[in-house]
């Protein structure tokens, strides 16, 4: 008998089967893909993370990860801002972070069906039954970390879904001659391009576009040549990078649309239950920390092998709604104003002149949408 399905196997679902089946809970995670693979993302995950992978076992450094120190903004004007983190962060792959989170959870006895797609989940009776191509699986509790945008979205008929997001990520790796403890932020018209390293000599290049642009370059050669060249910045990087993939990763319909974190008694973890706006480096984080803050919740409200009643769970599942909306609704309500800035090439550059005359505005900006280091 399983406690826990996990749907969705990226950090939100690693890291809650890590600890659920740390406590003794049955776990079975099941993802779509089969690991190790590549992931839209800029690969640069904030330091707040750092204290609660310690305590846990995971030394990312270990992993090759690389030392992040510093920001530049820069606008397709040529305007630059420059400034030493705070907090930093460090750079991985999610082909490389992933695929050792996913070892990791298998060789502590999580259970793992991969290249399986869910394609329904239903709640009869106080307890789940989880639907795929070849089985039906139940379980008393069903974590939703199937990321920020899946079928089930639909089939759970889930408010956003229905409102189209124009945003579409680009990410691919290449050897730059680029400062290993820099992340590079910039921006052009209704657009962005993060560049930063990840393990060994490897740069992760990671842009958020409007599908508009796309369609009207109609491909992603003309795109980056008169669209995202026009930074000059990003043009320089372009020019000399030496290409690691046969292609770049593309993703569409990337929405920063308000979620709920608990839908249909599904407790939604990381992306699922709210996507912060990529450009403030944090989603990694916040899907790791939703998940340290859910499984601590479930810990408190269920016993595995007691019953588990319905008021259990409607406690359980308040408990858990009001924890994440006090941790992250502020955060992705911040993350959803600096977005409106970036891509607007001339709003762009008069933020850029205001940070250089005002730095303090810079960390002010990057607290608003950052949490505290936790454990
Ligand atoms: C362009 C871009 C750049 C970004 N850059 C950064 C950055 O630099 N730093 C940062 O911290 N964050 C960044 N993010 C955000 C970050 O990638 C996400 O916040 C993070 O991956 C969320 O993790 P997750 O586990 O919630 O979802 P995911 O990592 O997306 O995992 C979801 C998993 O669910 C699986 N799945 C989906 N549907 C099903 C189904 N029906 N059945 C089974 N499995 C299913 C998927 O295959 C996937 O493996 C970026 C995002 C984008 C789009």
């Amino acid at each position: 008998m399983n406690d826990v399905i996990i749907v969705g196997g990226g950090l939100a679902g690693l890291f809650n089967a890590l600890l659920l089946n740390r406590a003794g809970l049955q776990v079975v995670v099941i993802e779509k893909k089969a690991y190790p693979f590549h992931r839209v993302c800029g690969e640069y995950i904030s330091n707040e993370v750092l204290p609660f992978l310690e305590h846990s076992g995971i030394n990312v450094y270990g992993l090759g990860a690389s030392a992040i120190k510093r920001l530049q903004v820069t606008a397709a004007s040529g305007a630059k801002f420059s400034q030493r983190l705070d907090l930093g962060g460090f750079g991985i792959s999610r082909y490389a972070f992933d695929s050792y989170l996913y070892q990791k959870c298998k060789a502590e006895g999580v259970t793992f069906i991969l290249d399986t797609r869910v394609d329904d989940i239903r709640f009869t009776n106080n307890s789940f039954e989880v639907i795929t191509a070849n089985q039906v699986l139940v379980a008393p509790l069903v974590i939703g970390a199937f990321g920020k945008r899946s079928n089930l979205d639909s089939k759970l008929k889930r408010a956003f879904f229905t409102r189209h997001s124009p945003y579409v990520g680009i990410k691919i790796h290449a050897r730059l001659n680029f400062p290993d403890d820099l992340i590079q932020l910039n921006s052009f018209r209704n657009g962005y391009c993060g560049v930063s390293k990840i393990e060994g000599d490897r740069y992760c290049i990671c842009s958020l576009a409007h599908r508009n642009d796309l369609r009207r370059e109609g491909g992603l050669d003309a795109l980056q040549e008169n669209t995202i060249n026009k930074n000059p910045y990003q043009k320089e990087i372009f020019a000399h990078a030496e290409w690691l993939m046969d292609k770049p990763e593309v993703i569409n319909e990337i929405s920063f649309e308000k979620k709920q974190p608990v839908e249909s008694h599904i407790l939604m973890s990381g992306d699922t239950a709210g996507m912060i706006a990529p450009l403030c480096g944090n989603g990694m984080t916040m899907a790791i920390h939703s998940a340290v803050i859910l499984a601590d919740i479930i810990l408190q409200h269920y016993y595995p092998g007691k019953a588990f009643t319905a008021g259990a769970r409607n406690e359980l599942e308040q408990s858990y709604s009001q924890a994440w909306n006090r941790q992250f609704a502020r955060r992705l309500w911040a993350g959803r104003q600096l977005q409106h800035l970036f891509g607007n090439n001339r709003l762009m550059h008069t933020a850029i002149q205001i940070m250089n005359k005002i730095p303090s505005v810079a960390n002010w900006l990057v607290k608003q949408t950052h949490g505290k280091p936790f454990l």
